[in-house]
């Protein structure tokens, strides 16, 4: 925060200020056509399977390369964390600092889900919003955030002196104990900064700090995404429930949210190109 100054002003003040912004990393290198064939073929879904994720708990899902899932809000408005893996290298996973460099503070349709270093590749793009109507508002806020990592028993005890068990953070290293027979101190070290579904957040105008309003989600809205690798998902419904009051507590109204998986016939992908680690030779300067 920029509150406090001891500083004083240099002398020299007028020749240090006022450079003009540059993006610090132009995506349209990375943009591609995938959306107009992705949008095509999201007509032709077939559903495979659903499982609804129960309030203040999370469930891991699987998707396999070239198939959909949708999160969706059904039977109030829900909050959900998202972490993503590549299935079979559990290292690979959502890097979701990296994704907010490249697309902003708020994903919508056409983003793409980087995993981490040293593999830099989409695991996913975003192929629907119906939310994504709610562009940003008077307060800059929006939804599905990559600013606010995901609630935690860490910073909960830190800030309330207070020990709460069904923070996201909790949430999803449960998940990958009880559902992928993870140690638990293997599971939590895995779970990271998470895409952050549905929530209504922004940084305050004066202090820039990180706020959250009530989610303008609704039953039946839902986000879709395409997976350009075998996925393991782990969504958590956040003890925040529609994140308009508190969170890391029992005292928001809560409900469950649904993932469901889809298929399409792969005539309609022939066109997508896959989705590739990244090719750098990992020498960092030393040979
Ligand atoms: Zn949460």
């Amino acid at each position: 925060m920029k509150i406090k100054k001891f500083s004083k002003k240099p002398l020299d003040l007028e020749s240090r200020i006022g450079a003009k912004p540059i993006v610090c990393y132009p995506n349209s290198n990375i943009e591609d056509d995938s959306l107009i064939i992705l949008h095509k073929a999201r007509e032709n879904l077939i559903k495979k399977e659903e499982i609804t994720i129960a309030p203040r708990d999370a469930k891991i899902f699987e998707v396999k390369t070239g198939d959909f899932f949708r999160i969706e809000s059904i039977e109030g408005p829900q909050v959900g964390d998202l972490n993503l893996f590549q299935s079979n290298n559990l290292d690979e996973k959502f890097y979701s600092g990296k994704t907010r460099a490249l697309y902003g503070t708020h994903l919508s349709v056409g983003d793409k889900m980087y995993s981490s270093f040293p593999y830099l590749r989409s695991l996913a793009t975003i192929t629907w919003d119906t939310l994504d109507w709610y562009d940003y508002d008077e307060d800059g806020g929006s939804v599905h955030d990559v600013i606010g990592t995901r609630c935690d028993p860490y910073t909960s005890k830190l800030l309330t002196g207070k020990d709460y068990h069904y923070c996201c953070h909790s949430n999803l290293t449960r998940a990958l104990v009880k559902e992928k027979n993870l140690d638990i101190k293997e599971a939590e070290k895995i779970i990271h900064d998470v895409l952050n579904v549905f929530m209504c957040t922004g940084f305050t105008n004066d202090t820039k700090q990180y706020f959250m309003k009530s989610s303008p989600v609704r039953p039946g809205d839902y986000l879709e995404f395409f997976a350009e690798t075998d996925l393991l998902g782990i969504l958590s419904a956040c003890p925040g429930g529609d994140c308009g009051s508190g969170h890391s507590s029992d005292e928001a109204k809560c409900y469950p949210l649904k993932v469901s998986t889809w298929s399409v016939n792969e005539k309609y992908l022939k066109d997508i190109k896959p989705s590739i680690i990244s090719s750098y030779n990992k020498k960092h300067g030393l040979d």
